[in-house]
């Protein structure tokens, strides 16, 4: 009989939730009809993705008519940054910290329209330069500029300080977009405050289902934006196609879990994480931490264990536990991650990267049982 290995991976993809997964099969069931139809039928489904707009703009604590749903935090990221950008934006704010889905739209803006694209410097474990951002944003001339962010990042999990950042972007009246798909579940964000002109979140990442994610667009932002897909003029023209009902159910009834368990969930993880190094030591090793001590994302651990390949570690530990490596295969050829390059490991440290990323359904027992499967096979590779 084989076992199902330990879930660590929920910065890659968080499983829904019972109470996720109920309320998405009667939609995806005997309700199922489509929001933009005028029918009764369709009326309650409009009614449906009305209230999940709701629950998700409470999550961030944003005007509801700002929410626009999109298929996840990749297309939400792309629509911000070329629909903000399509009116001619001389210049776009960056980090090589960022998420792809950042970081291409705003190469392609630059291939296609000539947009200058800089690089905010970082301080090397992570967290991006602010005071480089605010002085670089009072040279940048007359032209607003935009800033675009990935707020938690996801392979070394450091969270960026957003009020500095926001302070920044509103000094010069510059537009500001933040991609906080992975800090919306674990770290509390009032839209009202930050004041982004837009923001992304991914339902995958907060236990709700993969294929749906929201932008959130200021609804008095004096800019419009320019939609990237065309068709059937849905959700104000912004996005076309047909919103997905049961999805969009369960996204909301996700970001209500989220919000009310968040400080419950913060506390749990943290105590995962601290039991998981903690284990570690005892069993005799000394794995090196990637990025920053605190102000990381609650049950995320970016590790290396010096001398031991990730890849190796990853391919004994598959049968027993599913966690993933700082390396990504791209047009056929292995290459460690860019990310961890990015902060300066070399090539070696960089493919010895791990992530842990534990989530609110993780157990103490399965923490335990993660650290001597992990023990094991370290010491076995090492000698
Ligand atoms: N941004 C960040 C920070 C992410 O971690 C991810 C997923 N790894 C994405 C964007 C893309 O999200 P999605 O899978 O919803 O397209």
């Amino acid at each position: 009989m084989s076992l199902t290995p330990i879930y660590a991976d929920f910065a890659s993809s968080a499983p829904p939730l019972p109470e996720v997964v109920d309320a998405m099969l009667e939609w995806l069931g005997h309700r199922h009809a489509n929001p933009h139809a005028t029918h009764l039928q369709g009326q309650h489904a409009a009614k449906a993705v009305q209230d999940a707009k709701l629950r998700i703009a409470e999550l961030i604590d944003a005007d509801p008519a700002g929410v626009i749903f999109t298929s996840g935090a990749t297309e939400s990221n792309n629509l911000a940054i070329k629909g903000l950008a399509a009116y001619g934006l001389s210049h776009i704010f960056v980090s090589a910290l960022d998420h792809a889905s950042i970081i291409e739209p705003a190469k392609a803006l630059n291939a296609q329209f000539g947009s200058a694209v800089y690089d905010v410097p970082h301080d090397g474990l992570g967290l991006v330069d602010t005071e480089f951002l605010t002085s670089a944003l009072r040279n940048s001339g007359p032209e607003p500029c935009l800033i675009a962010i990935s707020h938690g990042n996801n392979e070394i999990g450091a969270i960026q300080r957003l009020d500095a950042i926001s302070v920044a972007a509103q000094e010069g009246g510059h537009l500001l977009h933040v991609d906080a798909s992975q800090t919306a579940a674990h770290v509390r964000i009032s839209a009202k405050e930050i004041r982004p002109s837009c923001l992304s979140l991914s339902a995958h990442k907060l236990y709700g289902p993969a294929g749906i994610g929201a932008l959130w667009v200021d609804p008095h932002l004096d800019r419009k934006l320019v939609p990237q897909i065309h068709g059937g003029g849905q959700q104000g023209g912004l996005r076309s196609g047909t919103v997905p009902t049961y999805l969009a159910v369960g996204f909301g009834v996700a970001a209500d879990l989220a919000r009310r368990a968040m400080t419950e969930s913060a506390l749990l993880l943290e105590s995962l994480t601290s039991q998981l190094m903690i284990e570690l030591h005892q069993r005799g090793l000394r794995p090196t931490l990637i990025g920053p001590v605190s102000g990381r994302l609650p049950g995320h651990l970016s590790l290396r264990f010096p001398g031991v390949d990730a890849l190796d570690l990853l391919d004994r530990l598959l049968p027993k536990l599913s966690i993933s490596t700082g390396s990504a295969c791209s047009a056929g050829e292995l290459r460690a991650s860019r990310v961890l390059r990015a902060l300066g490991l070399t090539e070696q440290e960089a493919s010895e990267g791990l992530r842990f990323s534990l989530g609110r359904t993780s157990t103490p027992q399965e923490v335990s049982l993660m650290a001597e499967y992990v023990s094991d096979v370290v010491k076995d590779l090492e000698c």
